[in-house]
């Protein structure tokens, strides 16, 4: 039997009903309990890591995840993650960068009803997500409704609905029918060579804006005096920020002066940012702002905090974002 462990952080999966609405008050013994088809076709152990709604999940919690899973990394045949679904995808994203070239299936899952809920969609996602698990495919993922995604790839895009998370810009890793679990191995992480080892450094300094007609230009005086030290920044369309009247492109000079680095994305959700179509864009680049490309916020976020937790030279820096690490961009030729 494939050996199984499964990591338990919280989450509505794990949540009762109390005076104060949902909290994560299960364990995880209390989970596998429900979990009998799980537990007597595969060897699973249990361990307990968090009791969290994960809107308390923050990087000191990703880094302590990140940990559990890297030690125990050769003991299984792959890992199971059980987590809130609303910060899944940064958790994904983040362990993405964290546990580059793990060698085994890390598959987080989740649930939009609690898991002794009648109607819980608990017991389908961790049936994909244990599937998944042992695969032998090398990498970080999000199981959720019959659908396995790219973790750095992954997006809640619901609150209720089952079908809670997509792919965004990026075919879906694995799915399911009556002759199993498919996986596409095109979709699959790029492979590093080496041994996995973990780089769990984070910087916390990391500021996103969505970007509105009219955001007033001091914010960027702001972030500075803050000691920001990163900025991903969710402009318009395909690439552009106002400079008329309120002068965005001279502070984002400002800002590469003081040293703060600035990834430009898009907040359209679907298909690629180009900043060098528009003048509006092509002004913000002159700047050296880096382009995220086509990778979602909760990757250009969690990308730059580990970037950023690596190294303060800007040619490392550039160079992170000129390439996909763990299949999060696609950087255009
Ligand atoms: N608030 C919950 C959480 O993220 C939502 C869920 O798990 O679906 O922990």
């Amino acid at each position: 039997m494939k050996h199984i462990l499964l990591l338990t952080t919280g989450g509505t999966i794990a949540s009762r009903p109390t005076d104060e609405g949902l909290a994560p008050e299960m364990d995880g013994e209390d989970l596998a309990r429900r979990i009998p088809f799980l537990t007597d076709s595969y060897t699973v152990t249990v361990r307990d890591i968090l009791h969290l709604d994960s809107s308390n999940i923050q990087p000191e919690e990703w880094q302590l995840i990140a940990r559990a899973v890297y030690t125990e990394r050769t003991g299984y045949d792959g890992i199971v993650v059980t987590h809130g679904t609303d910060t899944m995808a940064y958790t994904a994203s983040v362990l993405s960068f964290m546990l580059r070239g793990i060698p085994i299936p890390v598959v987080l899952t989740g649930s939009q009803l609690p898991i002794e809920h009648p109607l819980t969609d608990a017991l389908e996602n961790l049936r994909i997500a244990f599937a998944m698990a042992c695969s032998g495919a090398a990498g970080v993922f999000v199981a959720f409704d019959r659908k396995v995604i790219l973790g750095c790839r992954a997006v809640k895009t619901r609150t209720e609905d089952f079908d809670a998370f997509e792919s965004v810009n990026w075919p879906l890793v694995g799915d399911v029918d009556a002759g199993g679990l498919h996986i596409n191995t095109a979709a699959l992480p790029p492979r590093i060579s080496g041994d996995c080892v973990l780089k769990s450094e984070l910087c916390r300094d990391v500021f996103l804006i969505k970007l509105t007609p009219g955001l007033d230009p001091e914010i960027f005086d702001m972030l500075h005096q803050m000691h920001y030290r990163g900025v991903v920044i969710e402009a318009f369309g395909a690439g552009g920020l106002h400079f008329i009247r309120r002068d965005l492109i001279s502070k984002l000079h400002s800002a590469a002066q003081a040293g703060m680095t600035v990834v430009v994305c898009s907040q359209c959700l679907y298909e690629s940012s180009d900043f060098t179509l528009y003048q509006a864009g092509q002004k913000a680049l002159a700047q050296g702002v880096l382009q995220g490309w086509d990778m979602t916020t909760e990757a250009a976020v969690t990308k730059l905090m580990w970037v950023l937790g690596q190294t303060d030279d800007p040619t490392e820096i550039r160079d992170c974002f000129s390439r996909s690490l763990c299949g999060e961009v696609s950087v255009p030729n």
